[in-house]
């Protein structure tokens, strides 16, 4: 006679959840999340913030409500107010029109962000023609561009090499946006040096440790996971970034969700194990609110799969150390 559980074959595995460490925060979301607090605390509403502070909109909401206000345009905060820089930076123009009305700044632009900014304009001072891999249009690369835009062009994704043109083949560096994929940027650096032999490579990586971090996450929980959710908006880099990287390491499933609301519950159809994790400018109390939907349905067994420990932290801006009334 045959016993029911080797008739059935083997045991069904249970519902799990991997929750990849590191996620979610990066130093410099929380330096420039904290900023906006502090300078509230310290000043009063209403702080001016140039674009949003961090690509999340729940983190933006919950700032609006303690009294930032966002604008799209320095010429939209009145003359004499506070305003505060993003953590995407920004081009040398910006800090000139806002000091033409008269504005008192806080820049709360990544460091990481800022040492781009640097070698651009170093680069750019010893006649570099500079090719910077980044993604059109993006907050950072507009910053980033704007150091030196005579000597710059843009280059977003390897497909633009081949129509590019250089002013000179044998003075020529690259650097990148902070949030790329790490492999397609090395696909693109690959064809770059390909079609320019003396392409000069900046002294370390652009692409910050953070966004490494997250994206060799991503790839442990898809060796395992059936379904990858990411936590984070649809404006941030790093997070878009986070799915493509899943899908590209061989997750079945990958989705970029803003919070639990926003999961469909047909994606979890024969799924066992879904992986979960957040882009660098998503709040835990979101990711918390994604475990609790997916234990809601039967998947209440969580383990983390951890694969670098980060311990960065960035000072605040040196601003909200003196009186800027
Ligand atoms: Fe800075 Fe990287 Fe975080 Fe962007 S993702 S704020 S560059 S640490």
């Amino acid at each position: 006679m045959t016993t029911p559980s080797a008739a059935s074959g083997p045991a069904p595995r249970s519902r799990r959840v991997l929750l990849a460490s590191p996620r979610g925060w990066c130093a410099g979301v929380d330096r420039a999340v904290l900023a906006v607090e502090k300078a509230l605390e310290q000043y009063g509403p209403p702080i001016y913030v140039r674009h949003e502070i961090v690509h999340n909109k729940y983190v933006v909401q919950t700032l609006k409500k303690k009294g930032a206000i966002f604008v799209d345009r320095t010429d939209e905060v009145p003359e004499g107010s506070i305003v505060m820089f993003s953590a995407h930076g920004v081009a040398p123009a910006v800090h000139v029109e806002a000091a033409e009305r008269n504005l008192a700044t806080i820049d709360a632009t990544c460091p990481l962000v800022t040492k781009v900014h640097k070698e651009a304009v170093r680069y750019a001072r010893e006649g570099y023609s500079i090719l910077l891999i980044g993604h059109d249009g993006h907050e950072e690369v507009i910053g980033t561009f704007g150091e030196a835009p005579e000597q710059m062009t843009l280059v977003d994704g390897p497909e633009d090499v081949a129509n590019l043109t250089v002013r000179d083949e044998s003075k020529l560096v690259w650097l990148s946006q902070t949030t790329l994929s790490v492999d397609e940027t090395m696909e693109t650096v690959h064809a770059l040096k390909t079609k320019f032999p003396n392409l000069l490579s900046p002294p370390s990586d652009d692409i910050c440790y953070a966004t490494q971090n997250r994206q060799t996450a991503v790839k442990k929980l898809a060796e395992d996971a059936d379904l990858i959710i990411v936590v984070g908006s649809k404006n941030s880099s790093n997070s878009v970034r986070m799915v493509e990287v899943a899908l590209e390491a061989g997750a079945p499933a990958a989705h970029l969700v803003d919070n639990a609301e926003k999961i469909d519950d047909a994606w979890l159809e024969d799924v066992t194990t879904v992986g979960l994790t957040s882009g660098a400018s998503a709040p835990d109390v979101l990711v918390d609110g994604v475990l609790q939907w997916l234990a809601e349905r039967g998947y209440d067994d969580a383990e983390i799969v951890t694969t670098a420990d980060e311990s960065i932290t960035f000072a605040l801006p040196h601003e909200l150390r003196r009186n800027l009334r």
